[in-house]
């Protein structure tokens, strides 16, 4: 078993922490991890933990003992065999109604609302960099006609035998250590209160089908990777032919560029370049992503490794008003034969470049450099 981790630590609050700091620590915790809202695989162990932590300070016997022995007092658990079970707290109490309201249909998202709809579109650097509107034909869920959604041949529904049409049901339920009443949405009529007495056959009963539907969609200048955009109600239709429905996400995904990489607005790409060029400096000018050419001018004796930075060339922002830049990494791309009057070349140029034959000479001279910058 893993090591347990310090309570007051899980509730983050200090040793001197009073009822009241706990109380609201923890209220805030649950809120944050109950399984319910929190789909984080880690959700339901840290909200049982929570649970632990808070049984444990408010009970002032309790936390007086655990504040002297910690979690190994002498002479085994003083919690009993049942451990936490024997707690008995009141979620319903200490959170407030409004808090599970909120999961069975409160004000925040009516139950009926329909799932969003997540769906990624790539989009080149070089349109990223002016916008561009997308016409999409997507296949997406949408409201059968043939039952207006409710999922019922022709529309008939009968009352709900389980929860006698009231779409809820009251259950007992076994929360970590803790004992709740809960209401429940209805299982057998998913909380309509009523039921189809026979499917509709287009839909299967579910009262959705998927039909293609074309979309005018407009990216804006500057889209980065992950940007998502929202296009209400456009997601899975209302549950039933009731409420409404989601909304359609649209995640950016950059494709890659030949010889860009983006880093938020700036542009970085790298430069081989022979070692002439390094030495005696060049000009270039390659295609550009806003269709202009992009100038890119390497100073004499350069070093493989040095930037270039050419301002205001990079991406927009998303209003289109400030550019980032490009930045050009200088790369020494060393030829792997050599012909041999290149050879010749080099080995003249040897004696000519290098007077300072001595390598013990250089090196301390570079050293100086060094300690200088
Ligand atoms: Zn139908
Ligand atoms: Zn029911």
């Amino acid at each position: 078993m893993s090591e347990k981790r310090d309570y007051y630590e899980i509730l983050e609050v200090d040793k001197s922490a009073d009822a009241k700091d706990l109380k609201q620590a923890f209220r805030s915790l649950a809120r944050r991890y109950h399984p319910d809202k929190n789909d984080a695989d880690d959700a339901e162990s840290r909200f049982k933990e929570i649970q632990e932590a808070y049984a444990v300070l408010s009970d002032s016997d309790k936390r007086q003992q655990y504040d002297r022995f910690g979690h190994n007092p002498p002479g085994g658990s003083p919690f009993g065999a049942g451990g936490f079970s024997d707690f008995n707290i009141n979620l319903d109490d200490i959170l407030g109604g409004d808090f599970f309201s909120s999961f069975f249909g409160g004000s925040r998202r009516p139950a009926n609302t329909g799932n969003d709809i997540l769906l990624r579109h790539s989009i080149t650097l070089e349109q990223a960099f002016t916008g561009v509107k997308e016409q999409m034909d997507i296949d997406l869920p949408s409201k059968c006609s043939g039952c207006s959604g409710t999922g019922a041949k022709g529309g008939k529904t009968t009352t709900c035998k389980a929860c006698s049409g009231q779409g809820r049901v009251r259950v007992r339920q076994q929360v970590g250590p803790f004992v709740q009443d809960v209401v429940r949405t209805c299982d057998r009529c998913s909380g309509l209160g009523s039921t189809a007495e026979s499917s509709c056959r287009e839909c299967s009963g579910d009262g959705i089908v998927v039909e293609e539907q074309s979309l005018k969609v407009t990216i804006p200048e500057g889209a980065d990777q992950g940007m998502r955009l929202r296009i209400r109600g456009k997601g899975q239709p209302g549950k039933y032919g009731r409420g409404q429905p989601g909304d359609l996400f649209i995640e950016i995904n950059l494709e890659e560029h030949e010889w860009f990489e983006r880093s938020e607005r700036d542009l970085i790409m790298s430069l081989p370049l022979g070692y002439a060029d390094l030495v005696l400096g060049c000009e270039f000018e390659i295609p550009h992503i806003d269709g202009d050419k992009l100038k890119i001018t390497v100073p004499k004796s350069s070093n493989s490794g040095d930037t270039i930075t050419i301002n205001g060339k990079g991406m927009p922002d998303s209003r289109g008003r400030i550019r980032g830049d490009v930045i050009v990494l200088l790369k020494l791309d060393m030829p792997r034969k050599f012909s041999k009057s290149v050879r010749k070349a080099l080995e003249d140029l040897r004696q000519d470049l290098l007077s300072e034959s001595d390598v013990i000479v250089r090196m301390k001279a570079d050293a100086d450099d060094r300690r200088r910058a």
